[in-house]
């Protein structure tokens, strides 16, 4: 290789680090859970995606077990040539009745569903209308599509109206409006009332990315969607996060949308079919989590008591109810110094920085789960004092 490019690369490198932002993987040896243990060291863990605690759950591992013995390891086949067993099938119309969809169907991950989802259902005469804090996935889904672009500012109705009225103008024969029922950065959830009674006004289809609601917000887990009383045309999702945190992505919506992905999505004709352990596994996580209404109410009364925790202590927040709940510092170096003075502690976190976040909006994402008590949270307020007080982001 040309040692011109090697160089240039690692001068990329350096420019990273001498701004500070450099994401650095802790590796934990063990299962994920509230708990976990790190170089040896057992920590608390406030950053995964783990919103009911089923990582570990036993049921979950039984039934992966339970799947791999009947069904084998691996499918070594894309869906469409050999590499569909009936519980492939089992679980997309699972998924589509646990949704309230007419179909379902599976991906490898959620940024596959969206990276598929528009290239094959608009052309150049149609168009996007996408919020401006939609997840990456959802912005490179878009790019690869040839539909026309457009954006409106985060959760902005009057744009949004006003970006329907350009599209409409400029002649669209089919417009989509593209938005995360979450934006995971925030914790903020989409305006899906008013979002659904725009897009009816403009006869426009309503795409909503779920992954940071489905299991756990709305009435039994269904999501942002269910939980504002509104029906949307195109649901994506993700097993990755509360359905179990494996792997695994989808797209729940009406049969012809569904039947047109299979015969077109790029993701799903060209890469490997779920596992069975994962599909196994993952139908027995919407069993678990349809009857979950402990865990969901667990979750939420920790969100409130650890929002309310970290309020009082003095440090800036942003409003919400969701388990996302970021905790504002600033620039990437002082988020970064505040994770690893909780390290020290024995509390794991991530701080979140450019690109990920706009740059001066760094922040430590806090989430909560199920399975962390109110010692847990005792615990990890107390740290966060310390490592306040130790790193000036508390006066
Ligand atoms: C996590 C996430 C994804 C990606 O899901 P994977 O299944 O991990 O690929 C997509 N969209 C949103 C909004 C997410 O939060």
């Amino acid at each position: 290789m040309a040692d011109g490019f090697l160089e240039h690369l690692r001068g990329v490198l350096s420019g990273i680090e001498a701004e500070g932002l450099v994401k650095r993987e802790r590796f934990i040896e063990g299962a994920q859970g509230a708990h976990v243990t790190v170089g040896g060291r057992s920590m608390l863990n406030l950053c995964a995606n783990n919103y009911l605690g089923l990582a570990d759950d036993p049921r979950l591992i039984a039934a992966a077990e339970v799947a791999m013995r009947g069904h084998g390891f691996g499918m070594a086949s894309v869906r469409f040539i050999c590499g569909t067993q009936d519980i492939h099938a089992a679980l997309e119309a699972r998924l589509a009745q646990f949704l309230g969809m007419e179909a379902a169907i599976l991906f490898g991950s959620c940024f596959d569903a969206n990276g598929g989802l528009f290239e094959p259902l608009l052309g150049e005469e149609d168009a996007i209308i996408s919020d401006s804090l939609n997840h990456a996935s959802i912005i490179d889904g878009v790019r690869l599509c040839k539909a026309r672009r457009y954006r409106y500012a985060n959760s902005d109705m009057a744009d949004l109206a006003a970006q329907l009225v350009k599209a409409r103008a400029e002649g669209a024969r089919y417009i989509l409006v593209a938005t995360d029922g979450v934006f995971s950065m925030d914790g903020y959830l989409a305006k899906l009332k008013e979002i659904r009674v725009l897009a009816d006004k403009f006869d426009a289809i309503v795409m909503v990315d779920d992954c940071h609601a489905t299991g756990f917000i709305g009435p039994q887990g269904r999501g942002t969607p269910a939980h504002a009383g509104v029906k949307v045309d195109i649901l994506t999702g993700t097993l990755g996060k509360a359905l179990g945190g494996a792997l695994g992505g989808y797209v729940a919506a009406s049969a012809p949308v569904v039947d047109l992905l299979r015969q077109r999505a790029r993701p799903y004709l060209f890469s490997n079919a779920l596992p069975p352990a994962v599909v196994g596994a993952a139908l027995a996580a919407l069993d678990i989590v349809e009857a979950a209404d402990t865990q969901r109410a667990q979750l939420f009364e920790n969100a409130h008591y650890w929002r309310a925790g970290l309020a009082g202590l003095g440090f800036r927040l942003l409003a919400g109810e969701h388990p996302i709940i970021p905790v504002m510092m600033g620039e990437a170096p002082l988020a970064q110094a505040f994770a690893r003075a909780l390290d020290a502690r024995g509390v794991m976190v991530s701080a979140f920085f450019f690109p990920v976040v706009p740059r001066g909006a760094a922040r430590i994402r806090t989430q909560m789960n199920a399975a962390l008590t109110r010692a847990d949270l005792d615990f990890a307020l107390a740290a966060f004092a310390e490592a306040g007080r130790e790193t000036g982001v508390l006066a």
